[in-house]
């Protein structure tokens, strides 16, 4: 399932972030995804959960999720504009000569946790 794999994805890269930045325990995840990646927040929650459990530095982390819209630059006129439908042409001239400059990743925006000891 896809919203497993961003789960897993997910919690690996905040538990390198978490050690980078010396984190023993994970309070807060704030993400963006785009919406060309057609996630159901709310089921990605639940991998999260369910994943989560295994790692006690992200178990009791809350995830904070934010869908970012498709944007698109016309390769044609130039105009760059946000989709709110995937269709994939230009809603300023039609051409479907567009390039995707926003809405294809999920990042993290910040984590927020306690220092120090696990202990
Ligand atoms: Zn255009």
């Amino acid at each position: 399932m896809h919203e497993s794999s961003i789960a897993y994805n997910l919690i690996h890269n905040v538990l390198e972030l978490a050690k980078e930045n010396n984190l023993s325990r994970v309070t807060l995840i704030r993400i963006h995804i785009g919406r060309m990646h057609h996630i159901v927040p709310a089921v990605l929650q639940q991998h999260f959960r369910l994943m989560g459990k295994k790692y006690p530095v992200v178990a009791k982390a809350k995830l904070e999720i934010r869908s970012q819209n498709i944007q698109i630059r016309c390769q044609q006129c130039g105009k760059e504009s946000e989709l709110t439908e995937i269709v994939f042409a230009c809603p300023h001239c039609q051409s479907i000569r567009v390039d995707m400059i926003a809405g294809t990743d999920m990042h993290i925006i910040d984590i927020s946790g306690h220092r120090g000891n696990a202990h």
